[in-house]
């Protein structure tokens, strides 16, 4: 149903979001995933107009699993989907990545359960993307536009929506692990804020390249042990994820001093995709996680339509 004439955003353009978008052809990645270290191929395939971004277990001939909230699965410290049947783990980095890259539409085809961790960010996703090239589609993007703020709030930080009346789409993130007793000095207080479709930059996709799709997952020492003792996340090494030691980062350095909060806005930018459209908003978050990003897309779902 289209719902366009009762939208009231002064300036609101859906012209300068552009065209639809998917891949020129067929783009693969091959790693282990982080949890599981089981080996995968991960394959990106064009999809037509409107068909937005789903997931398909390589050989199976189950309808394909679309990445929107409904699907999404509880899983601690990532996102998955499910239709019920089968499962996808780990999802943010690669949905971040087709974010960033700005496709609409892609069949994301996997020949296991979890997605390949690589360096635990989106960069491998993104250059395979780039590397095969991307093509403009006919219809328009389909964009959500928040009309009215949405936040939530509780002990552990705060996220909220803004409605943003030039059109731009920023995302924002406050990183504090001051108050966390484990948590080593050298993860400092940090913040990071990205801008797309502001007036005065049109290029969106190349910030994504340069300054969100590179920065890494990380985690402190101490929660590094504990996954070690769960017997997860074995074939991880602090080379292949930030682990923050008393010094700094062990047997790694960081690509940018404030890389923790720029993957927190990545894992942002993957969470908040899972509305279906372009998420025409502020989103601005302080100490979050994957929960509260879903639960805040969830009232955000609730007043918004895709136009
Ligand atoms: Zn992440």
């Amino acid at each position: 149903m289209v719902m366009e004439e009762k939208i009231r955003i002064p300036n609101l353009d859906k012209a300068k979001y552009g065209p639809q978008r998917t891949l020129v052809r067929r783009a693969e990645v091959a790693g282990f995933g982080f949890w599981t270290g089981k080996d995968v191929l991960l394959e990106f395939l064009p999809a037509p107009e409107n068909y937005g971004i789903r997931f398909s277990r390589t050989g199976s001939d189950s309808e394909p699993v679309p990445a929107l909230l409904e699907n999404r699965a509880e899983k601690p410290h990532q996102s998955s989907l499910t239709d019920g049947a089968v499962r996808f783990d780990m999802v943010e980095h690669v949905l971040a990545a087709l974010a960033g890259e700005q496709i609409d539409n892609c069949l994301v085809r996997i020949n296991g359960e979890e997605m390949p961790g690589i360096d635990g960010s989106s960069r491998p996703f993104s250059e395979a993307i780039r590397a095969v090239g991307i093509k403009e589609q006919n219809a328009p993007r389909r964009l959500r536009v928040l009309m009215s703020p949405v936040r939530l709030e509780g002990e552990w930080g705060w996220v909220e929506a803004l409605p943003s009346e030039a059109g731009e789409i920023s995302y924002r993130y406050e990183l504090d692990y001051s108050r966390h007793e484990s948590a080593p000095t050298t993860l400092q207080k940090q913040s990071f804020e990205i801008t797309f479709y502001s007036d005065a930059e049109k290029s969106a996709d190349h910030f994504f390249e340069t300054e969100v799709a590179p920065a890494r997952t990380f985690l402190t020492s101490a929660e590094a042990y504990r996954l070690l003792e769960m017997g997860l996340c074995k074939r991880v090494t602090p080379r292949d994820a930030l682990v923050f030691g008393p010094e700094g980062p062990i047997d790694n350095t960081l690509r940018y001093p404030d890389e923790c909060a720029r993957h927190k806005v990545l894992d942002m930018m993957g969470d908040f995709s899972l509305g279906g459209a372009l998420l025409v908003a502020k989103v601005r978050a302080h100490c979050t996680g994957h929960v509260q990003n879903a639960a805040l897309l969830k009232m955000i779902l609730e007043q918004t339509s895709i136009i």
